[in-house]
């Protein structure tokens, strides 16, 4: 059987480990180069870690599992009856196709935006990169994981960084989690001005509606964009992503959404943890076996500045600490429904388990 699948970001990828054995696979992407780590692109600016180890599979890590890598081929659309994609590079057929397109970053559509960098490629992270070494100092718009990972990590290697947030709370936490993160991102240098609007933006730094920020490199992390195209053109029903079930599947027969690219029921999961679930339960359900992927459930880890922070679940209602790094989160019935952990990983991977199982 003919596996497909476009896209070779952390989910494409983990699909195609994962069935090595039980399919004949090829991967494409539009991308030139093999799979490389996008969590680690901040650490990377920063200068803590080299190129090399954003590449945790070479090619010949591709060829000892038998999975065929198309690098610089774009897929365009799909020819659902002759079961074909049409890519810049040709044609390739299939019996089972796998969308992994994941997403891009928004770019904000203000004056003056050929000013500002994203942040979402290697490429992207090259070029922030070489701005940052010239010029010594970051502008950084955003109050999401993207923004304070970046920041937290240019400031720890000695640069001065300030942030730019439109609302005064952080990754979507209450103010009290906003304060604590806030604080330890000022330990390291991070400089914030919360509760500001860009306005626009030009060589010398960006006008917000509190005034004037000096700074050559601006980068804005203002979420993502889905990359549905391909659906769209070929018939396949998209929403703010491409529309799946409970089981990965499209409105098309044989096509199956996974990772930042994927809806279902107006849930975007956005995050490298789930959209390597997303690919194991997708594995699973196409061996035969049953599986499923909780999509109500959130749970995700980030390293900022040195510091992790683990949110579980649900993050609304009432909050209570049971020491200085957790939080619960419990509903009117005295349920858990949510935490959030700051630096204690084996205590998340517990709470996790035990949200998860529903306990009280
Ligand atoms: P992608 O990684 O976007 O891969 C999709 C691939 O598809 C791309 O290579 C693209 O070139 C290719 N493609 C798209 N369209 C086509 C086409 N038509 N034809 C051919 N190829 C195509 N997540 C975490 O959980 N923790 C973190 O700490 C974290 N930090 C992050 C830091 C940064 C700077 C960034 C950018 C992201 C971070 N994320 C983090 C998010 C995480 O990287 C994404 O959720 C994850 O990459 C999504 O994987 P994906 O495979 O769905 O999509």
């Amino acid at each position: 059987m003919k596996l497909l699948i476009v896209g070779n970001g952390i989910a494409g990828v983990t699909l195609a480990k994962e069935l090595s054995n039980d399919f004949d696979i090829t991967i494409i992407d539009r991308e030139n180069i093999p799979y490389y780590s996008k969590p680690m692109l901040s650490h990377y600016i920063a200068g803590f870690v080299d190129e090399k180890s954003l590449f945790p599979y070479s090619f010949d890590w591709y060829e000892k599992k038998s999975i065929e890598l198309k690098l610089g081929a774009d897929a365009k659309v799909i020819d659902r009856a002759r079961k074909r994609v049409m890519t810049s590079e040709g044609e390739l057929d299939y019996d089972i196709l796998v969308l992994a397109t994941g997403a891009r970053a928004r770019e904000p559509m203000v004056e003056g935006r050929e000013h500002l960098n994203v942040l979402r490629t290697l490429e992207d992270a090259r070029a922030i990169k070489e701005i940052l070494e010239r010029e010594g100092d970051a502008v950084i718009l955003g109050g999401g994981f993207i923004a304070l990972e970046l920041a937290g990590n240019l400031a720890k290697a000695g640069y001065d960084v300030k942030l730019i947030h439109r609302r005064n709370t952080l990754l979507g936490l209450d103010e009290e989690l906003s304060r604590i993160l806030k604080k330890r991102l000022e330990d390291v240098g991070v400089e914030f001005y919360l509760n500001t609007n860009l306005v626009k933006a030009d060589e010398r730094g960006i006008l917000t509606d509190r005034g004037y920020v000096e700074g050559k490199l601006k980068v804005c992390a203002f979420g993502i964009i889905p990359n549905r195209e391909i659906a769209v053109r070929s018939g396949i029903h998209a929403g703010r992503g491409i529309l799946i079930d409970d089981r990965f599947r499209t409105s098309a027969k044989d096509i199956y959404a996974i990772g930042d690219c994927a809806e279902y029921n107006g849930i975007i999961c956005g995050t490298a943890r789930a959209s390597m679930e997303h690919a194991k339960v997708l594995a699973n359900l196409l061996r035969g076996r049953d599986d499923k992927y909780d999509f109500e459930f959130r749970s995700s880890i980030f390293k900022l500045a040195g510091f992790s922070v683990a949110i579980i679940g649900k993050i609304g209602g009432y909050g209570r600490w049971i020491d200085e790094n957790i939080k619960l989160f419990i509903d009117h019935r005295e349920k858990i429904i949510g935490a959030v952990v700051l630096d204690d990983l084996r205590s998340a991977t517990k709470l996790e388990k035990l949200i998860k199982s529903g306990a009280e």
